[in-house]
């Protein structure tokens, strides 16, 4: 059922779900689906968190924010956790281009063709390809964990600046993975996407959100929409209710979807925690942020293949300080092809995306802020020209978003498009050890983030909270 926002919740809950990003929302539908009585609270006045979308003027262009691929798995995790319709559209994207002034190519992001790629472009004997991607698939927390992506790849393909651009750069750019990350996290993600290609949603974020909103109301769960949680109740150490706008909602578990350390720090207090917990928790890093640039093609006009997702850079060298720089010589086209929406013909949309820091953004006065909004606009409108000449005059609509934007719409400290560094994931997996009854899933850690991972860790929580209110 879904609650009226100006309705009071009257009702006792064995779980309270905190925002219904896809990990919020994968979570309430298993419990919703076991027989829990769910209430799901969103601060937003609409159901996704950055799996998200908006119209601009009136319903002529519909823009996408995180709907730009994810790898296969998801297809499983819709068929078993969400229904066989919602799995049904999910089809792969052919065409992943790499521009930059070492090379441009286009790939399927299977292991079979980037294996082909390294051999024929890169010189790379089969033997030693094959080699890497089976370290890549073997490797284990435990024989790996102080290994660096750095040291990786430098143990296979010393000196091979190219080859790192290849195998990095559109990780980076994703979630601004550096070379000094753990090697063994790049491992899991990069064989996961590079296995069976990269994946998307057809009809968009819209439809996919509209579905799951029917299948929560069919489970059984109650949704409440522009409904922000103040503060997670803790009496003698248990986890007993949620306030809103000063209500108490009484619940025997809550699992926060919000931003790992707003859940321990703003939305709990660090009182409530121990002081080697509290200590953990504040030396987890947060992940950078985007900026992002939407464009609008005029009804009527229509633009070239040029691949459906693309990493444009102008940079001669990878380099991880220049992708996150705001000095933007680096960003991702996301092309969205009528086939994508079929639903509304013969429209084209494209959106840039650049990985940034919270920090270049926070302390801009207004008049800067709208600037650096303008050289954004005009940094991708510059670069998509290269790609796609006149493609200017073809735009009738732009507007950029910046690590503020993100930040303003789902509370995530910094404005962080992942959440945060692989740190994050013993804190949130420990949460409810410190304090009964209380759960978090969300973005941690480049394993547990982006739709699949956030998808699959609400699973993994929704289960230990079965298990805790079933003892
Ligand atoms: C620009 C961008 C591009 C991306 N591209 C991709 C991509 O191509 N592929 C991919 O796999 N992933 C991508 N991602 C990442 C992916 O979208 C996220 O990892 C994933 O959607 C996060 O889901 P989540 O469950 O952690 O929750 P989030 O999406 O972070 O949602 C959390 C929700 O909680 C709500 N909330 C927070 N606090 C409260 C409160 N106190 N009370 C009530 N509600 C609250 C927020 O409003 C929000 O709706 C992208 C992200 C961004 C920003």
């Amino acid at each position: 059922m879904k609650i009226d926002r100006k309705s009071p919740i009257t009702k006792e809950y064995d779980v309270v779900v905190i925002g219904s990003g896809l990990a919020g929302m994968t979570a309430a539908n298993k419990l919703g689906k076991d027989g829990k009585q769910v209430l799901l609270l969103e601060s937003h006045f609409k159901l996704g968190g950055y799996a998200t979308w908006f119209h601009r003027k009136g319903q002529k262009h519909v823009f996408d924010v995180s709907l730009h691929g994810f790898p296969v798995g998801m297809i499983k995790t819709c068929k078993k956790y969400w229904n066989k319709d919602i799995a049904s559209s999910i089809f792969q994207l052919k065409n992943i281009r790499y521009v930059n002034p070492q090379f441009d190519i286009t790939t399927d992001f299977t292991k079979e063709n980037f294996t082909s790629i390294l051999i024929d472009k890169f010189k790379i004997d089969a033997d030693h390809a094959q080699k890497f991607f089976t370290r890549l698939e073997n490797m284990n927390f435990y024989d790996d964990k102080d290994l660096t992506i750095g040291e990786l790849f430098e143990s296979f393909f010393p000196e091979r600046e190219d080859i790192k651009r290849l195998l990095l750069e559109p990780i980076t750019y994703a979630n601004g993975s550096t070379l000094e990350d753990p090697a063994i996290a790049y491992g899991i993600v990069f064989s996961n996407f590079f296995n069976k290609g990269v994946y998307t949603f057809e009809g968009g974020t819209d439809i996919l959100i509209g579905k799951m909103e029917e299948e929560l109301i069919k489970n059984g769960v109650d949704i409440k929409l522009s409904a922000k949680v103040d503060k997670i109740i803790i009496d003698d150490g248990k986890t007993t209710a949620v306030v809103i706008n000063g209500e108490h909602v009484k619940t025997a578990s809550v699992l926060s979807n919000s931003n790992l350390l707003g859940t321990i720090f703003d939305l709990t207090g660090e009182k409530h925690f121990s002081e080697e917990f509290v200590k953990k928790a504040k030396d987890v890093r947060i992940n950078t942020s985007s900026c992002q640039v939407y464009m609008g093609i005029k009804d009527g006009e229509t633009i070239p293949e040029i691949g459906d997702l693309v990493f444009y850079s102008e940079a001669d060298l990878f380099n991880t300080d220049k992708i996150l720089s705001k000095e933007v010589t680096s960003q991702t086209f996301s092309v969205y092809y009528p086939h994508i929406r079929p639903a509304r013909k013969g429209k084209y949309t494209i959106v840039a995306s650049s990985n940034a820091r919270y920090e270049d953004w926070e302390n801009l006065t207004k008049e800067e802020y709208k600037q650096r909004k303008e050289y954004l606009i005009e940094t991708a409108l510059l670069a998509l020209e290269k790609l796609i000449p006149g493609v200017r005059d073809k735009i009738d609509y732009l507007e950029a978003a910046s690590p503020k934007t993100f930040k303003r719409y789902t509370g995530h400290w910094k404005g962080s498009s992942f959440g945060t560094k692989f740190e994050g994931l013993d804190v949130s997996m420990n949460l409810h050890k410190e304090l009964p009854g209380l759960f978090h899933a969300g973005s941690v850690g480049i394993i547990m983030s982006g739709w699949l991972g956030a998808a699959n860790y609400g699973v993994i929580q929704a289960h230990a909270i079965n298990e805790y209110l079933d003892s």
